[in-house]
């Protein structure tokens, strides 16, 4: 399992909850989206509305959960949370859509991996607050059209892309979630830091949110282990210096960078010349899934400006050999 991996592990993570902000003002960063949200909030409570339907898109760990628990908490409604796999039958779905409160929000995580005859119940649901059920079989089977309450489709997944057409179209608020500076970082880290208890100077909540790759879950995760460290070969400090030696033991390099994404580069320079190389022929050669990398991976890479991306494939930029120590090869020199 990989320590700087944005996805959640389902165990060992349960401290996620305990750390997760509950309102719109302890929510660090991304200001646009909060931005948005803070006036869409306003307008439907003032209107005595429920909130659109809203869609949240990005890499695993940068906080889609957790705006879909904001938004119920500051709407004053009870939140439903699900995903996308574990809703099987369309009747499933239809349970849950009967049971919900005037206004409450439906979380749909991974909601991409729905079944057709799963969405096919959400567009009427969606749209109209409607269910359109199939009683009977054969041919006395009938369709009867039921109502339920207006509730808030608040859905996440990694790229809005993977989306069916007609399901993007019915969300009335579409917002992508960016990678976080290493400023906000630092100021996740020195809240986490102050709700466990754990002492740290700036330049360690720094040192931890320069190798987060932007994301605030790795960030987290990496707090607890230099905690550990901390504790046990030092004082309980942590400092830039705690952290820097801690990081570097468990091969999180000074990019936040691990063995997986140097893997990937070192193959890209040392075997296909630095590219361009298909994400197909990419995932062959590090025994990955090729959506592990197009969702996890590559993200931090591209916004690093290690990679590139071209019609052709993937690419290996300058600054890629300049972190793994390669020399240039003629093509890349100016
Ligand atoms: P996602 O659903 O996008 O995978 P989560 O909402 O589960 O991500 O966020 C992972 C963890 O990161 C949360 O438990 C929370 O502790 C922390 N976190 C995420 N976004 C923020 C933020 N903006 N400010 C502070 N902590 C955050």
């Amino acid at each position: 399992e990989r320590l700087v991996d944005g996805a959640s592990s389902g165990h060992g993570d349960n401290w996620d909850a305990a750390l997760r902000p509950k309102m719109l003002d302890e929510y660090v960063g991304q200001e646009k989206i909060r931005a948005n949200l803070t006036v869409y909030i306003r307008a439907a409570k003032a209107r005595n509305e429920s909130l659109d339907h809203v869609l949240l898109y990005g890499p695993p760990g940068l906080g889609k959960t957790t705006l879909a628990n904001i938004i119920a908490m500051e709407m004053g409604v009870h939140i439903r949370a699900t995903s996308g796999p574990v809703i099987e039958k369309a009747g499933d779905l239809a349970a849950m859509l009967t049971n919900i409160e005037e206004g409450d929000v439906l979380f749909i995580d991974e909601i991409h991996r729905l079944s057709p005859q799963v969405e096919e119940i959400l567009y009427p649901a969606m749209e109209d607050f409607q269910l359109d059920i199939i009683i009977g079989q054969g041919p006395s089977a009938r369709s009867i059209k039921m109502d339920i309450p207006r509730f808030t489709l608040v859905g996440a997944t990694t790229r809005a892309g993977l989306l069916t057409n007609p399901l993007r179209d019915r969300f009335g608020v579409i917002e992508r979630l960016e990678f976080y500076s290493r400023e906000e970082l630092a100021r996740i880290v020195d809240r986490s830091a102050r709700l466990l208890n754990i002492q740290t100077d700036h330049s360690g909540a720094m040192e931890i949110a320069c190798r987060s790759r932007g994301t605030p879950r790795i960030a987290n995760r990496l707090l607890r282990r230099v905690r550990d460290f901390a504790e046990v070969e030092h004082n309980g400090v942590i400092t830039g210096a705690v952290a820097d030696s801690s990081l570097t033991r468990l091969e999180v390099d000074h990019l936040g960078l691990d063995h997986q994404d140097r893997r990937l580069l070192s193959i890209m320079i040392d075997k296909y010349n630095g590219g361009p190389v298909g994400l197909d022929t990419l995932a062959a050669s590090i025994s990955e899934e090729r959506d592990t990398i197009e969702d996890v991976l590559e993200p931090y890479l591209l916004q690093e400006g290690l990679i590139a991306r071209t019609p052709r494939g993937r690419t290996a930029t300058p600054l890629a050999y300049a972190h793994m120590n390669r020399s240039l090869p003629g093509s890349l020199r100016q």
